[in-house]
C-alpha cells in the first residue's frame, strides 16, 4: 500500500465531526484485513453517536459499520480472502471460536461483536482495518449490485434477525411494523420470504409509508392522524400475530403491547435509551413473547443468496448518491430524512 493519509469522517465530540486527514490503518494482527473501501451509508445508529447517545464512543474515532470494498491486505493467519477480492464488511466482527460464536451470537464474541465505528475505527473512510477478516468479511459474488449488498452490512441482517425471525413471522400472519425507516423497511422485505397474509405499516411521515406500500405493505397508518392500535384492533379478531418494533421509544413499544393478540410475538429492534413500561398485568395471561436483540449476521449467508437471485431487491431502499468527497452533504441529507425524503444514502469512492 503507498498512501500513508487518507480521509475519514471522524467524531469529534457531541455534535461535531470532520471529513479529515488521518493516518491510513495497518495490519495489527495476524487475523487483520485492511480492505480499500468503495461503498459505504450512514446508519441512524451513527446519528445516535452524533447526539452523544453512545458514549463508549470516544472523540477521534472513525465513524460507520457498513460498507463494501478490496481487500488491500491480509495478515498471516488469514485464508479465507486475498489482495484483490471484492468484500462486504459485516457490522459484527466475530472470531469464530468462542463460546458466543459458536453458537452463532456473533453479536457477543469475545473479541469482536459492534465495534467498527464504535470501539474501532470504522468504514466511513478511504480504508479500514477489519479483524478477523476470515469470519467478518463475505466474498462479493460476481455480477451482483454492489450498491444492494451494501444493505447486507446491517439493515437487512437487522431486520430479517431481530424482528421477522424472532417475530416467528408465519404464512397467513397479520404483522405489523411500527417504523418505516431503514430496520423497519429490512423487516417490511424480508417479511415477505414468509407469505403473512396482511402486512401493516406503521409511521408518521408519509412519504415513508408510501414507499412501505411500494415495497409491499398492504396497508399502512400514519399514527399522527390516527390512534394505530384502535385501528388494528378494530380491524382484527383480536391482535397481531407479530408486532415488530423498529423504533425505540415508549410510544411505538406500546403500540406494540396494545395489538399483539394472544400467543402473538413481540419483537423489538429499536435501540432504547429509556425505560419502557411493560404491562405485565395485561400481558401475562395472554402467552406472548417478547424477544430483543442486537444483530448476529449470522444469516447473512443466506440473505446474500437471496439479493444474488433478485429475489430480495434491498437497492430499492437506496434515495440517495454522495461521493466521498460530498460525506458532509450526505450526513445533512440522512439527518434530515424527513423533509429529505430520504432512506439509505449511499457514498462512492470517486473512482469506483
Ligand atoms: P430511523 O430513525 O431511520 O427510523 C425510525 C422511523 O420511526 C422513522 O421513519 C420515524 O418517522 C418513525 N417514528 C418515530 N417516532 C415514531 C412514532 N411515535 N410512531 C411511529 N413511527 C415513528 O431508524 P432505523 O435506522 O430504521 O433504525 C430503527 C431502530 O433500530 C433504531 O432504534 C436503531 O438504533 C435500531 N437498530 C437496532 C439494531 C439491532 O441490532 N437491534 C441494529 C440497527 C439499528
Ligand atoms: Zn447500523
Ligand atoms: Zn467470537
Amino acid at each position: 500500500m503507498e498512501a500513508v493519509t487518507m480521509k475519514a469522517l471522524v467524531y469529534k465530540g457531541p455534535g461535531q465531526k470532520s471529513w479529515e486527514s488521518v493516518s491510513v490503518p495497518k495490519i495489527s494482527r495476524p487475523t487483520d484485513a485492511i480492505v480499500r473501501i468503495a461503498k459505504t451509508t450512514i446508519c441512524g445508529t451513527d446519528l445516535h453517536i452524533l447526539k452523544g447517545d453512545v458514549p463508549a464512543v470516544t472523540d477521534g474515532r472513525i465513524l460507520g459499520h457498513e460498507g463494501i470494498g478490496v481487500v488491500e491486505e491480509v495478515g498471516n493467519a488469514v485464508s479465507n480472502f486475498k489482495q484483490g477480492e471484492r468484500v462486504i464488511i459485516s457490522c459484527i466482527t466475530s472470531c469464530g471460536k468462542c463460546e458466543y460464536c459458536k453458537k452463532q451470537m456473533y453479536s457477543h464474541c469475545e473479541d469482536g461483536g459492534w465495534i467498527l465505528g464504535h470501539l474501532i475505527d470504522g468504514t466511513q473512510a478511504e480504508y479500514v482495518r477489519i479483524p478477523h477478516a476470515d469470519n467478518s468479511l463475505y466474498a462479493v459474488p460476481a455480477g451482483t449490485d454492489e450498491e444492494a449488498l451494501v444493505m447486507l452490512s446491517d439493515i437487512l441482517p437487522t431486520g430479517f434477525e431481530i424482528g421477522v425471525l424472532n417475530g416467528a413471522v408465519k404464512p397467513g400472519d397479520i404483522v405489523a411494523i411500527v417504523g418505516a425507516g431503514p430496520v423497519g423497511m429490512a423487516a417490511l422485505l424480508t417479511a415477505q420470504f414468509y407469505s403473512p397474509s396482511r402486512l401493516i405499516m406503521i409511521d408518521l411521515d408519509q412519504s415513508r409509508l408510501d414507499m412501505a406500500k411500494r415495497f409491499g405493505a398492504t396497508e399502512v397508518i400514519d399514527s399522527t392522524k390516527v390512534d394505530a392500535a384502535e385501528i388494528i384492533r378494530s380491524s382484527t379478531k383480536d391482535g397481531v400475530d407479530v408486532a415488530i418494533e423498529a423504533v425505540g421509544i415508549r410510544p411505538t413499544f406500546d403500540v406494540c403491547q396494545h395489538i399483539v393478540r394472544p400467543g402473538g410475538h413481540i419483537a423489538n429492534v429499536g435501540v432504547h435509551g429509556k425505560s419502557v413500561e411493560f404491562e405485565i398485568q395485561k400481558l401475562w395471561i395472554k402467552n406472548i413473547t417478547l424477544t430483543t436483540g442486537l444483530v448476529n449476521t449470522n444469516t447473512t449467508p443466506m440473505l446474500l443468496k437471496t439479493v444474488e437471485s433478485k429475489k430480495l431487491q434491498p437497492e430499492k431502499l437506496i434515495s440517495h448518491h454522495f461521493t466521498f468527497e460530498q460525506f458532509p452533504q450526505a450526513y445533512e441529507v440522512f439527518g434530515n430524512a424527513a423533509t429529505e425524503k430520504a432512506l439509505k444514502v449511499i457514498i462512492s469512492r470517486d473512482s469506483d
